[in-house]
Formats: C-alpha cells, sequence, structure tokens
C-alpha cells in the first residue's frame, strides 16, 4: 500500500506505508519526528568544515601571488573533503590551474632576468 500523505506539490507520496500505518516512515506520526532527526544528522554527517583560511584571500586578484593564495585556498578546502569523483576532478583542476601559475610565473622570472641583462648592456655600451 502506498503513502496517504499529499506533498506540498499536491501529489500523493510515492514511498510504501509502513506495516500497520497509512503513511510511509517519513510521513507517519509516530515515526515522521525521528525521521526529520535522521535527517538532520544525515546532512551533518556530510558537512565538512573549513580547512582553508579565508583570511588569506585577497580582496582582489591582481597579481600572481594572489592566484596563488586562492589556489592554496581551493588545495586546502578541497583536502578534506569525503573522498569522490567530484573531488577527484576537482583536485586535478586545482593542480592544473598551479602548473599553469606557476609556469607564468617561471616565463615572468626568465622574462625580467633578460630585461636586466639587455638594460646592464645599454648602459655599457
Ligand atoms: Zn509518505
Amino acid at each position: 500500500m502506498k503513502c496517504k500523505q499529499i506533498t506540498k506539490s499536491g501529489t500523493c507520496c510515492a514511498a510504501n506505508a509502513v506495516k500497520d500505518s497509512k503513511y510511509c516512515y517519513m510521513h507517519d506520526p509516530a515515526t515522521g519526528a525521528d525521521a526529520a532527526a535522521a535527517r538532520k544528522r544525515g546532512g551533518e554527517r556530510h558537512r565538512v568544515g573549513h580547512a582553508g583560511d579565508d583570511t588569506k584571500i585577497p580582496a582582489h586578484v591582481r597579481t600572481l601571488d594572489d592566484v596563488l593564495s586562492v589556489l592554496d585556498y581551493a588545495l586546502a578546502e578541497c583536502m578534506p573533503m569525503e573522498n569522490s569523483i567530484q573531488r577527484g576532478r576537482l583536485l586535478v583542476a586545482i593542480c592544473g590551474a598551479f602548473v599553469e601559475a606557476i609556469k607564468v610565473g617561471e616565463l615572468e622570472k626568465r622574462l625580467a632576468a633578460i630585461e636586466s641583462a639587455l638594460k646592464s648592456r645599454e648602459v655599457t655600451a
């Protein structure tokens, strides 16, 4: 037998009724409070606290160091998440962003060294 509860959207609840009741476990007045508590516990179990320090995120991202700060935060937030395909994809994406940022940083350093070398040549010439 199906649950007799009419849902907020006006349709019948599709769950099976509990034995000796007209309602399912969620809608039976005898078990409804337990069900609500169980839902709340379930939600809390999946909630992960913040691991990253958001005070280290710059208000405006303008430099490579700012980008690295945001990536450090994203990585710290990702690590305590429950292991899943989404978490794995996020880790790979963060690593990719780190690689790109570090590459740009290396190029900036090399360009600065070349410019410095050229300037010292102009002075002596
Ligand atoms: Zn129901």
